[in-house]
Formats: C-alpha cells, sequence, structure tokens
C-alpha cells in the first residue's frame, strides 16, 4: 500500500507570526530558497498569483494609455550619479557588475535597483518636442536591491515588480498621472485582493529618493503591522534638469518636462498572507486566486463519482472559473487540508448520497460555513459563493483596521496605544522632522502617511506642541 501523505503542521500565528509567515510561504507551495540570500525562486502557485496580479494591472495601465518597455538591467555608474539625492538613496543597496568574463570593467554597472536613470537617459534622447509628450512607459521586470535583512515577498534583494515611468509637460498633467496611478493601486487592493487601504502622501523624511512628492497607499496587516503596498512619485522636473531632458514648448520655447514613477512590486503577496491567511494557512482572494474552486470526489470507489465530479470541474471551467479537481489517492482529510494551506476560496465536494440528491457540498474558506447546492443551480451558486468570500475577506480586514486605529494626542499616549494595541496611531503633527525622529525614537514608530482623509484631532502636534494643522499616521513597518 503506497505511503499516506501526511498533513503538513504550520506554526500558530498568535505563537509566532513571524515564523507562521515563512510556514505558509513554504508549505503552501508559493516560494523556495536559493542559494543566494535574498533571491528567492517563485514556485508556480506563487507565479500564478502574480501572474493575475500582473494581468489586471497591465489591463488598466494599456487602458490608461501605458506601453509597456523593456530597460536594460544594467547602468553605468555615471548614469546614476547623475541625480544627487537619488544616488545617496540608493548607494547603500546597490550591487555592481566590475567584470566582464576575466577583465576588469572600465566603469563599473550597477544591477538595477530601479530604472529612473535609464529612462531619463532615453529620453533625453527622444525627445525634442511637445509632440513626444506625454510618454507613458511601464516596465514589467526584477530588481535588486542589497538588503541586509531579508524575508519571502516581503524583503527580497532580487524581486519582481512593474515600474511605471511617464513624462509630462506640465506640472499640473504629472501630479495627476501620479494621484490617477496610485488610485489604480488602491482599487487593485480593495477590490482585487480584499484589503483595505489607507490613501496619502509620505513625509519629506519617507518619500523617494529625489521625489517632489511621494504618495502612497498603507494596509494593515493581521498583527496591526503596517505594509506600504504601492507607491506614486511626482519628481517635478528634477530628473530632467539633471539629464538634459528638454523640448521645445508650443511656443517654441525650450522647456524641462515633469516626471513621475510608479511601482508595486511581489510584496503585495506578502501582505495577501498576512492580512488574510489563518492558522490553516494561506487564504486568497477569488479574485486572484489561481485555483477558485477545488472539486473533491468523496468515496471515489463507488460508482460514478470520478465522473460526476469531473463533470462539475467542466461544467465550472465553462462557466469561466479557475477550478481543479482532486482525483489522486490522498485521503479526503489530506486533501482537505491541503486546499485549506493553499487559500483556495471554495471547496466542492461530491460522493454518491449527494448524487442521489442531485446536489453538492461547498465548503467556504472563510468561515467554513457548508452550504447545499442543487447541481442544476451550479453556475449561478458557484460564482455568488465566490463573491460571499471575497466580501467576507474585505469586511474582515476592514473591521481588523477600523478596531486597531486609535487617535493620541500625545507622545506618551501614542506610545502607550502602540504598546498595548499595536495598529495604527492617528495624531496632530506640526510637520517638524524632529518631531518624526522622535516618534520613531521613543515610541518604535514611523511615519505611514498625511492621509488624504484629514480629521482635525486638536489644535496642536502631538510631539511638540507647537500649532499644527496635520493630521498624520504612525504605526509599526514592515
Ligand atoms: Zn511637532
Amino acid at each position: 500500500m503506497a505511503k499516506e501523505k501526511k498533513v503538513e503542521q504550520i506554526t500558530d500565528m498568535e505563537v509566532d507570526f513571524a515564523q507562521w509567515f515563512t510556514d505558509v510561504c513554504t508549505k503552501a507551495e508559493l516560494v523556495d530558497y536559493s542559494g543566494v540570500k535574498g533571491l528567492f525562486i517563485l514556485r508556480p502557485y506563487g507565479y500564478a498569483i502574480w501572474e493575475n496580479i500582473q494581468n489586471i494591472l497591465d489591463k488598466k495601465f494599456k487602458e490608461l494609455g501605458h506601453e509597456n518597455v523593456s530597460m536594460p538591467m544594467l547602468i553605468p555608474e555615471s548614469l546614476l550619479q547623475k541625480e544627487k539625492d537619488h544616488v545617496e538613496g540608493f548607494a547603500p543597496e546597490c550591487a555592481w557588475v566590475t567584470m566582464g568574463g576575466s577583465e576588469p570593467l572600465q566603469e563599473k554597472l550597477c544591477i538595477r535597483p530601479t530604472s529612473e536613470t535609464l529612462f531619463c537617459d532615453h529620453w533625453s534622447h527622444v525627445v525634442h518636442s511637445w509632440r513626444d509628450l506625454p510618454m507613458k512607459y511601464n516596465q514589467w521586470c526584477s530588481v535588486l536591491r542589497w538588503e541586509k535583512t531579508t524575508r519571502p515577498f516581503l524583503r527580497g534583494r532580487e524581486f519582481l515588480w512593474q515600474e511605471g515611468h511617464t513624462l509630462h509637460a506640465t506640472a499640473q498633467e504629472a501630479v495627476e498621472e501620479t494621484l490617477q496611478m496610485l488610485e489604480v493601486y488602491a482599487d487593485l487592493c480593495e477590490n482585487y485582493l480584499a484589503m483595505p487601504v489607507i490613501r496619502g502622501n509620505k513625509t519629506d523624511k519617507e518619500k523617494f529618493a529625489g521625489a517632489e512628492n511621494t504618495y502612497t497607499i498603507e494596509c494593515m496587516m493581521h498583527d496591526h503591522k503596517a505594509l506600504q503596498s504601492g507607491t506614486s512619485h511626482y519628481f517635478g522636473d528634477g530628473f530632467a534638469r539633471a539629464f538634459g531632458i528638454t523640448f521645445s514648448d508650443k511656443e517654441n520655447k525650450l522647456s524641462y518636462p515633469h516626471q513621475t514613477s510608479w511601482g508595486l512590486s511581489t510584496r503585495i503577496i506578502g501582505g495577501i498572507i498576512m492580512t488574510h491567511g489563518d492558522n490553516s494557512g494561506l487564504v486568497l482572494p477569488p479574485a486572484i486566486a489561481p485555483i477558485q474552486v477545488i472539486v473533491l470526489p468523496i468515496a471515489m470507489h463507488k460508482p460514478g463519482v470520478a465522473d460526476k465530479a469531473q463533470e462539475l470541474v467542466s461544467r465550472l471551467k465553462v462557466a469561466g472559473l479557475r477550478v481543479k479537481g482532486d482525483f489522486s489517492d490522498n485521503s479526503p482529510g489530506w486533501k482537505y487540508a491541503q486546499y485549506e494551506m493553499k487559500g483556495v476560496p471554495l471547496r466542492v465536494e461530491i460522493g454518491p448520497r449527494d448524487m442521489e440528491n442531485g446536489q453538492c457540498v461547498a465548503v467556504l474558506r472563510t468561515s467554513g460555513e457548508k452550504i447545499t447546492v442543487p447541481l442544476d443551480e451550479l453556475e449561478t451558486r458557484i460564482p455568488e459563493l465566490l463573491e460571499t468570500v471575497q466580501s467576507q475577506m474585505f469586511d474582515k480586514a476592514k473591521s481588523n483596521l477600523d478596531s486597531h486605529t486609535f487617535v493620541a494626542h500625545s507622545l506618551e499616549e501614542a506610545k502607550t496605544l502602540q504598546e498595548e494595541n499595536g495598529g495604527f496611531i492617528k495624531t496632530m503633527w506640526c510637520g517638524d522632522l524632529a518631531c518624526e525622529m522622535a516618534m520613531k525614537e521613543q515610541a518604535g514608530m514611523s511615519s505611514r502617511c498625511i492621509p488624504y482623509a484629514q480629521e482635525h484631532l486638536d489644535d496642536c502636534c502631538a510631539v511638540c506642541g507647537k500649532p499644527a494643522d496635520k493630521m498624520i499616521i504612525w504605526g509599526v513597518a514592515y
């Protein structure tokens, strides 16, 4: 007799959240470790999640008039150094190529940590007139940042992402683009990934190296820490000046164009895991789940069961769902645990008695609820149940966010709230870097964003007591 497959065990999230996360990443077969620290192998199931995210975003980018391009992966040192703030920001994380075969290179080459400099160099060749604008480019690629501590999805040295880069004739048009793309990310998170977001802009301290303004969406994880989930940057004309990109405007006057960039990476998969997962493993939003429905025949040796299960798989496929049947000889117990671990939103079981009654049983990954579905309603009821799972997931994440967002009126109060409950702390802020640093040093929290949705909590900065008119959100971030 074949050896029965064992159900994989994972650490409880309440015992050790970090270990739980790592367990889910490996046991749900999302990643494997490679021979180089911080470079992870995205296994087919993990890559399929990324592909589904890619498909959603790529379609939106194109609808909004962006074109995909491919830039080189190496940046000459001289090019990287053209924009002062940018090089200072990225220098500590750069990995360099110094040899070509056995010959030392005359100029060392940086493996791209991000590609602003490459886009700017290219644009300085091809942009001449207002007729050439706007340039609305995107590339899907991987980048390399030499991080010291690394974790799957959350902090890899190499990670997959998309980076959008656009160039516009006016500042207003570039700002509009920046905000529009942040909204694309917010829509992805809320309506596909079931992750509620807080939209806002970063402080000067936290903004992207070389940007005038960085806009962000911040999500709260199950452990109440923050994850910066997508950013969109407005550069003004700083890069254009540094790289000598000019165009003759409609009055035939030479001008500098205004620039944006925006990116979302495989880090978001870490966010999905930490927002929705539980002690049985991954829980995937149906909108991006590689397998939306797993069909399991019960008592498969009984006549007709396997055929009937196969028929359900075919019907659901025709209905446009991502569906799979498991006809292996593994025990039902193993199969339940396996597809729960993989976060499949819906399990559909069919056995001899169900067949007699013309029904199957659907089990929701979120609540474990079992729902009897008449077989002649399969094509309407199953998509409805997937919708239910999707909205249950959003509601749960939203209630986690709402119940762990607090108001504080002093640094001391903010610190106590963070220590006792974790989560996001809203306070007023005067805008001084010194107060931001004090919050970091004394309460262990960084500024997450200055939310679009402002509230007037009181008249003074929670840290220094000086007049303040901005509300800011603090948190402990991944
Ligand atoms: Zn202050």
